[in-house]
Formats: C-alpha cells, structure tokens, sequence
C-alpha cells in the first residue's frame, strides 16, 4: 500500500516536471535538488530501499524459513552439540523459566576454526527449535559511513521478530558470523567510531530481550577469535554460553566422511577408516571437499564408484592444491626425487609406517612431497618427538648434499618449519637455555635455533651416508614411476636394507 502510494507521487511529479518544461519553464534548479536530495538518502539508506545498505535485501542476509539441517547432519562435534542442546533447551522450557524468574538465554556464542560446522550448528539450533532464522556476516556492518552499521543491526533484529511473526513461530534466531569483525574491542578502530556505534547497537538490541516478550530472540554468534571481542560483549546477559567446536578427532572425521558419503556409491575398497586417521588437522568443511573431490575424480576417470584411490588423490588435492602442469627440467626432477627420498627415509626411521605417499608430481607450491600420516592424533610432543620433526624436516636439503655436494633453494620451506618446531621447544622450556620469557633476546634466540638445527642436521647426515644405496635405490624408483606408496616404498626400503 505504502509503495503504491510512493510510485503514485513519484509519477505525479514527473508529469509536473514534464509539463513545466514544455511551458518553458527552467527545470534544472529542481533536477538538481532531486538528485541531492536522492545522495543524502541513499548514503543514509534511509526510505529507499537499496541493496547495498538494507541487510534484509543482502542475498547473505535472510533465510526467514526454518532451514532443514539437523543436529545429526553434524559429525563429531558430540561435546559441543550436547552443550550446545542443554542450552537451547532453556528456550523450550519457556514457562518454568518465567516461574522461576530466570533470566533468558539471550545469546550463545560458538568459537572454533573455520569449517568446523558453527554455521550448521546455529541452522541445526533452529530447526531443534522451530525458530525463524536468520543469517549474517560480522563484515556486513561495517561500513565507512556512521550511522549504517547500527542501523543494519536495526534491520536485522526487526525483521527476525517480523519474520516470526508472519510465519506464527515463537523463536527466532539472528546467527551473526564472524562477530570479531563487529564485536572488536571497542576504542581499537582509532580511523572511525563506525565500528564502536555497530556494537554498541548491537548490545542494545539484546539487552532489549526480554523474558515475557511475545517472541523470544535468540543472538547465535561465531568467531575464531573469541579473545578479540569486547569485553561487553561476553558479559553474562549477553553471550553468557561459550560453546568450543573444535577440530574434529579421528572418531570425529569417520563420523563427517559417512555423513558426506550418504548418496555416493562408494566401491568395495574404500576404507573411510584410513581416510579419517589419515587427515589429522582437517575441518569438517576439508572433509566435505575431499569427499566431493573424490566423487569428481571418478567422474573423469570415467567409473560408476568411488575407489579408495579416488579418495587419495582428494585428499592430496585439498591438503596442497591442484595438480600442476608445471614440468621441472630432468635435472631438477633428480634434485626433487632425492630430496622427497631423504625426507621420507627419515619420516619411517623415527616412526615405522609413518609414511603414505612420495611424488615427485607438483602441486600446489610443492615440487614434490611426502604424504604422512601419524598412527594417532597428536596434540602434545615430547622433546625428542620436536628433535625428530627437524630431522624430518631437514632430510630433504640434506640429501641433497650428500649426493651433489649442495643445497638447492627447495628447501627454504622446510627450513622454515624446522625453525618454528624449534622455537616451540624453546619456549617450552625443553631447550638448554631452560625456561625461558616470551620477550628472550632476539639473538640469544636465533643462535639457540640454529645450534638445535645444526645437531639435528648432524644425525641426519650421519644416518643417511650411511644408507646412501637405499637413498639412490628410492630416489631411482621414484624417478622411473613419480609416485610411490607408502606400502611400495617400504617394500623397497626392506629389500635394499
Ligand atoms: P563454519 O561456520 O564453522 O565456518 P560451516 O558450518 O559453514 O563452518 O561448514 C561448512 C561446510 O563444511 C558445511 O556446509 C558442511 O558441508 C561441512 N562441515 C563442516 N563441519 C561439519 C561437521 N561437523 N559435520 C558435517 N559437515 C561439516
């Protein structure tokens, strides 16, 4: 109603405008207050409804519906759905709650890597509810001018209670993801108080829920960096629930690969077990990709299932990127070949079948590399466990110059990991200087990185001279077929021996 009748004074005003000029009339003075006053309102974003400032017209922004995903869609987040659960449940014992006088759970705020599954988790918290849900990005307030963001914190809240309204739900949720990029500590953004208004709007409008409210909004917000919000934000009244989704365990990862695998025909050697132990430090968003690529892989090799091959090569492809048709010289492929072999001869010398693939194929930023795999996940290393990481690390330029007599410039990123796996025992106190403060002298730190290095370096050259034919025997193997399983390079690794 309200817009026809703005379409209806529009068009009169054009017809008078027209008029004027076929009587003669200058028209250019009222041209030009036309378009100023259409700048002032469109920087604003006030009446008019552009795309760029109206968050519910943001194509990210609104999904008013109750979307279809479910708590068990989600795999291997068991803790944090289950703290998670307890705490929508507060949303559904609305009358005790009121009994009893306790104030609502107005926000929940899920911290975690990326793709770890926050999003599905506040889509899941809605469906588990029967709440309208909305969506939107931290990034999406922050604006240059003043006065937009809060006013699209406005928007947002409005139509959450509008929406609920109109599909007759009780609940409604407003996920806001990446909530750091809006929620930073106020008076850090010294450029503008854009950002401190955008949060400060935001406080308002969850200090305006309130418990008798005909409909109960719930704020789910996630970050990555739950120490870079203000302070205000994680106050208890506000996001008084922390809920951590981390990366997932093994269990986990088997658990997100069945679920990616539901309605892909998967042949009769696809071990998922082997996958799962074989990704350590994947999200449930890598997983979903190694699935898909698989999928792909068997597309274009023409074949009706899913191999565990198939699979291997995803994994490979997520983990460093796509295959490349970049093609070194011979020379430089001899270099590569040695330089992959000393890295995994060293990889199975300090832990037995640790290795799952040599390629001397590039990919990604890697001319070649070794694929390996730890018998469990790990989340704490032991002194002796780090040193073993720098040998492993350091094998590749070290091989090299055992056959050639000099290093190549392949091996400046491993020579970067060996110096931060060394800077982690340091300053975990299991170096020889002992513990140490975070502030040590740059150069009493670097000479210690060095010294750990150069000792591990030292067992590495002595280990490898001494299995030099099996070095030359493997780097021969993988120049003649480029890619070796862990299996076939253990076989050779114990024929040659
Ligand atoms: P986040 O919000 O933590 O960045 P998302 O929830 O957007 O991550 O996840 C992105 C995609 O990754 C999902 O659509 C889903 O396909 C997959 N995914 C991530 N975590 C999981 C999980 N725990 N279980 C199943 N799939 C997952």
């Amino acid at each position: 109603m309200k817009l026809i009748f703005k379409e209806v004074v529009l068009g009169l005003f054009l017809a008078i405008i027209v008029f004027l000029a076929l009587q003669g009339f200058d028209i250019t003075p009222i041209i030009l207050l036309g378009a100023a006053i259409f700048m002032i309102k469109v920087l604003l974003g006030s009446g008019i409804h552009s795309r760029r400032f109206d968050v519910t017209n943001n194509r990210y922004a609104s999904l008013s519906c109750i979307p279809n995903i479910v708590f068990d869609d989600i795999g291997g987040q068991e803790a944090a759905k289950r703290e998670f659960i307890e705490a929508l449940d507060f949303i559904h014992l609305d009358k005790k709650i009121r009994d009893l006088g306790i104030r609502p759970l107005k926000g929940i705020l899920l911290v975690g890597p990326p793709g770890t599954g926050k999003t599905l988790m506040a889509k899941a918290a809605a469906n588990y509810t029967d709440s309208v849900f909305i969506a939107a990005s931290g990034s999406q307030f922050v604006e240059m001018y003043a006065g937009v963001g809060a006013q699209r914190v406005r928007q947002l809240f409005k139509k959450v209670y509008a929406d609920a309204e109109k599909a007759g739900k009780n609940t409604g949720i407003v996920f806001i993801d990446e909530i750091d990029t809006l929620g930073a500590r106020r008076g850090k953004n010294l450029s503008h108080m854009e950002y401190d208004q955008t949060l400060n709007e935001l406080l308002t409008q969850i200090d305006g829920i309130k418990v008798n409210q005909k409909i109960r909004v719930l704020v789910v917000a996630a970050t990555n960096r739950a120490d870079l919000l203000d302070p205000a934000l994680i106050r208890p009244g506000r996001f008084d629930r922390i809920v951590q989704v981390e990366l997932p365990d093994k269990d986990g990862r088997l658990h997100i690969l069945k679920i990616h695998a539901q309605g892909k025909p998967l042949a009769d050697d696809v071990n998922l077990d082997q996958i799962a132990k074989e990704t350590f430090g994947f999200s449930g968003a890598h997983l979903e990709s190694v699935m898909n690529e698989a999928a792909i892989q068997a597309l274009r090799a023409g074949e009706k299932k899913i191999t565990q091959n198939n699979l291997r090569e995803a994994l490979e492809k997520v983990m460093l990127g796509e295959k490349l048709d970049r093609k070194p010289s011979m020379r430089e492929k001899i270099i590569i070949a040695y330089h992959e072999s000393g890295h995994a001869m060293l990889s199975e010398k300090v832990q037995t079948g640790s290795v799952s693939a040599i390629t001397i194929t590039s990919r990604g930023n890697a001319l070649g590399y070794i694929r390996r795999h730890p018998e469990e996940d790990q989340y704490l290393y032991t002194k002796s466990e780090l040193l073993d990481q720098i040998q492993i690390c350091m094998a590749g330029a070290t091989a090299e110059e055992i056959i050639f007599g000099q290093r190549s410039t392949g091996a400046i990123g491993d020579i970067k990991q060996a110096i931060n796996i060394a800077k982690q025992l340091i300053f975990a106190g299991l170096s020889s200087l002992g513990v140490v403060d975070d502030d040590l002298s740059g150069s009493i730190l670097s000479q210690e990185i060095s010294r750990i290095i150069k000792e591990q370096e030292e067992k590495v050259r002595e280990y490898l001279s001494s299995f030099e034919d099996r070095l030359r025997i493997i780097a021969q193997e993988l120049l003649d077929r480029e890619k070796l399983s862990g299996t076939e390079f253990r076989k050779i690794l114990g024929k040659t021996a």
